[in-house]
Formats: C-alpha cells, sequence, structure tokens
C-alpha cells in the first residue's frame, strides 16, 4: 500500500472519533441546559446522542472492515515482524561487542528514585542513547529497590558479552567520542540533551514506520521494551503460572486504575464508572462486528477496594484481578519482591489485552500501551486514556501540523493556518485539544482534528554492520 493511503485510512478513523467526542460532548452541555428549561428536548437529545452513537460506531467498524478487505493485512504483518526483527538484532549487536575490554560504554543506574514504570521509562532512555551513541549499556542495578540481588535475577541481563563497567578512560556525560565509558545522569538533569531523546525516531526508519504505525515513537520505545523484558525463566514461570490461575482469555480489555499516592498530586480522581463507561463502548463496538460470549477485563490497581467495587458492580462483566496483588502495591509495600512480582503481573496483562482503558498520566499504563506495540503491527488506536495523551517523560516538545485553518470563537480558542507548528499539551477528548501556536505564541483551544502529529525523525547511527 502507499504511504498515503495508510495515512489517510488512519486520519478517516481519528476523524471519525474526533467528531463524535466533539459531537457528543456538545450534545451533552446542551442536554444540560435543556433539562431546566424543557424537558421534551432533553429526551430528544438523549435520543440524538443514542442513534448517533450508532452512527459512530458504524462508521469506525467500516474502516476497520476496509483495512481487512484492503488486501495489505499480510504486508502489515510482515513489515512489522520485519522491522521489529532489524531493531532487535541491531540491539543485540551493539549490546554483544566481540572484545568488551575496548568496547565504548555507556553506564546507566536502574535506581532512579521512583516507581517500576519509571525505572523502565528511565532504563529505556538509558538504552535510546546507548543506541544513538553507538556504546554497549552497561547496567548497574545491585540493591535495585524493587530487588536487591538485581534486574539479572528477573530479566534476562542486558549482554552475554559485556557487563563489565570498567574500562581506560572515564567521563560524566557526554564525554568525548573515544571515552571508553561514559556515565549517563537521569533524564532531568541531562545537559548537553542529545538529538535522539524521545519522540525522535531514527531517520533510516522513519518512512517505514510513518507508513506502518500510527504513532512512530510508541513503536520505538516498545522495541526497547521487548528486549529488556526477556524474563528469566523463573519470571516465565510466575507468568505462565498467573495466567493460568486467572483464566486469561480473549477478548479482553485492560482497565488500569491508579489511586494512593498519586491521586490529588500528579493525577485526578476517576471513578470507576468513567472507565467501564469507556470499556462498555469498547464491547459495543466489537459487537457490531462479532458476537462476543462474555465481556472480559483485566483489571489492575494499586487500590485493592476497587477490584472487589467492580466485581460487585457489574456482575454481567467478568472482572479479572488480583486485589493481594493491588494490596503489595501500597506505598509502604511498594519496594519488595513480592510488589515487584506484582508489577511485571499487571503490565504483562494489561499489555496482553486488546484494548487498554487507564490514565496515561501512569508510567504503569504508558509501558503496557508501548509493550502492546509488539505485539500487534499498529495498536497506537488501542486505548483510552481518561487524562493525558501519550508522552515520554523527559521527552523533547511535541509538535502537530496544523492541516485546516481555524478561527478562535472565543478567547479560550486560538487561530491556526494551515501548516502552522502547535506544540501540544493535551487533548480534552471534548473535540479539542490544547496547545501553542508557535507561529503566533498563542495559547489556546482548537479542533483536535485540524492538526497532526509531526513524526520527528533525527539522525541516529544506522548500524551498517546490521544486514537489512
Ligand atoms: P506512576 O507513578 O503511576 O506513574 O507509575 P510508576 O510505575 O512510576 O510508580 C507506581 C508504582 O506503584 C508501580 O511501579 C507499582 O509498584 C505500584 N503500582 C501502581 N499501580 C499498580 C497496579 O495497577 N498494580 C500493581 N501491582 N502495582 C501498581
Amino acid at each position: 500500500p502507499s504511504i498515503q493511503y495508510e495515512q489517510m485510512r488512519r486520519k478517516i478513523l481519528n476523524g471519525v472519533q474526533e467528531m463524535w467526542y466533539f459531537a457528543s460532548g456538545e450534545l451533552k452541555k446542551m442536554q444540560k441546559q435543556a433539562l431546566a428549561l424543557s424537558p421534551q428536548l432533553a429526551t430528544r437529545i438523549t435520543r440524538v446522542l443514542e442513534e448517533g452513537v450508532v452512527h459512530k460506531r458504524s462508521l469506525m467498524t467500516d474502516i476497520d472492515t476496509l483495512m481487512e478487505v484492503d488486501g495489505y493485512a499480510a504486508w502489515r504483518e510482515k513489515e512489522a515482524s520485519d522491522l521489529s526483527d532489524l531493531v532487535q538484532r541491531r540491539l543485540d549487536y551493539l549490546q554483544n561487542p566481540e572484545d568488551c575490554g575496548s568496547a565504548r560504554k555507556l553506564v546507566c543506574n536502574l535506581n532512579k528514585g521512583c516507581g517500576y514504570g519509571c525505572q523502565l521509562h528511565h532504563l529505556v532512555y538509558c538504552f535510546t542513547v546507548a543506541y544513538g551513541t553507538e556504546r554497549t549499556l552497561i547496567l548497574k542495578s545491585r540493591g535495585w529497590r524493587y530487588r536487591k540481588a538485581g534486574w539479572e535475577e528477573v530479566f534476562l541481563p542486558v549482554s552475554r558479552t559485556c557487563t563489565d563497567p570498567s574500562g581506560r578512560t572515564h567521563s560524566h556525560w557526554p564525554g568525548r567520542p573515544d571515552t571508553q565509558v561514559v556515565e549517563l545522569p537521569i533524564v532531568d538533569s541531562l545537559s548537553p540533551r542529545p538529538p535522539y531523546l524521545p519522540l525522535a525516531v531514527p531517520k533510516d526508519l522513519a518512512p517505514r514506520l510513518a507508513r506502518l504505525h500510527g504513532d512512530p515513537i510508541v513503536w520505538w520505545i516498545g522495541q526497547f521494551l521487548k528486549f529488556l523484558l526477556r524474563p528469566q525463566e523463573a519470571t516465565s514461570n510466575m507468568i505462565q503460572e498467573a495466567s493460568v490461575k486467572l483464566g486469561f482469555k480473549r477478548p479482553i480489555v485492560g482497565v488500569h486504575i491508579r489511586r494512593t499516592d498519586k491521586v490529588g498530586t500528579e493525577a485526578a480522581f476517576h471513578s470507576l464508572e468513567e472507565y467501564m463507561a469507556a470499556v462498555d463502548e469498547y464491547y459495543n463496538l466489537l459487537e457490531m462486528k462479532q458476537k462476543v460470549d462474555r465481556r472480559r477485563v483485566y483489571l489492575a490497581s494499586d487500590d485493592p477496594k476497587v477490584i472487589t467495587e467492580a466485581q460487585r458492580k457489574y456482575p454481567e462483566y467478568d472482572i479479572l484481578g488480583d486485589s493481594n496483588v493491588a494490596k503489595t502495591a501500597a506505598v509502604s509495600t511498594r519496594y519488595s519482591d513480592t510488589s515487584l512480582n506484582g508489577i511485571i503481573l499487571d503490565i504483562h496483562f494489561l499489555s496482553l489485552c486488546d484494548y487498554l482503558v487507564c490514565t496515561f498520566s501512569s508510567q504503569v499504563c504508558r509501558v503496557a500501551y508501548e509493550i502492546m506495540q509488539t505485539l500487534y503491527p499498529d495498536a497506537a488506536k488501542r486505548f483510552r486514556s481518561l487524562d493525558d495523551i501519550y508522552y515520554y517523560g523527559g521527552q523533547s516538545s511535541h509538535i502537530q501540523i496544523a492541516v485546516l485553518p481555524h478561527r478562535a470563537r472565543d478567547v479560550n480558542e486560538m487561530n491556526l493556518e494551515q501548516g502552522d507548528l502547535v506544540g501540544i499539551a493535551g487533548n480534552h477528548w471534548d473535540g479539542y485539544s490544547k496547545g501553542k501556536n508557535l507561529r503566533t505564541n498563542q495559547i489556546g483551544l482548537y479542533p483536535s482534528f485540524k492538526a497532526q502529529d509531526r513524526i520527528e525523525a533525527a539522525d541516529f547511527p544506522t548500524y551498517p554492520q546490521v544486514p537489512l
């Protein structure tokens, strides 16, 4: 398929979604006003909402079917697997130098003072810098807050041939090209910032990714997680046993409800009902296309109460999830072996779900979403976040390009000319996004469908030693 065809197909799907966010959002506001003025009008609006959502589902199903009948499914599968294979072989090459004694190294300490998802993102950041500088990543993880013995007790070592951090010459970041060992700080204090931090993807892969995938950066991050999270045998057995015990089966929607220490500090509270409304909508859409024997949810949380609440309030659902696992996530017991097992399992099962409903303000859900990309040619749309759009901690700014002009209709909105660059801050999931127009410096709302992500292709090494 041409890149134009693949991008247009995704643009239409996105447009339908955004149009319904807009229309349903506005109608719900009108409905509130109508309730006080005219009960008949309110009833009428309810009917429009009920019928309108069926229109939307029908359109989305058609676009999905188009993708099945256009004859490119086999190409998508093969391209995804070829691309992943190429990146995995490059990482294997980078990580396994023949002579560790002379290899150029980048040393990364796993123990950033934060949670498991945050630490995984820290590790992936180190790995992308290693890839960008063609240095073998050396991981220091002894005394890790989640597992004292270190990373290698849980996952395969990041190298078979080179784990020794010593060398002739040492330096803090950035060092010189001939410095053998460079120590990398956390991204928050990284200076200077290299061009290959997220949201950058390698220029030599960008055209292929732009055709294959709806959000290349998420795919790119997923590839590093795929390499890093290869389990040790004990971990693999634990996952296998948990899977049997749970009765994990598809179709299934993964729901992550982040509560406890996050709420009120870094994120707002969202009720179980808000998450479940999105799950309902996923299944309503799916049922247009196929019969669903049973609606299943995999529910992960750091709040054990929400799992029993879901099982009580939603008897028409199979709610898979373990409140004992959620209990270990409490801040008081969080940094421990049992808690680590729990979060490994939760992220694993979330990533295996058909769709994710969560808050992208949580790194737990973002990691699951990133891993999910390794399991489909393009899983960019398989989520509903109740708050943020996807981001990567420490990322350079997220730029969109206006594809249609816009005239602000009130003080909250901003103008757009076609081609304007916009630094997007967030999508309000009501038809509007908020951002800053980089031409005018105006900050405000704009209709989400009038701008599209720009793919950040940067110069990375191209690993000519690894065959294409
Ligand atoms: P964030 O704080 O939500 O962005 O994610 P982090 O992963 O950085 O830190 C949160 C930590 O809380 C996790 O790493 C877990 O240790 C724990 N946690 C949060 N949510 C869950 C969950 O759904 N299941 C389990 N088992 N642990 C969780």
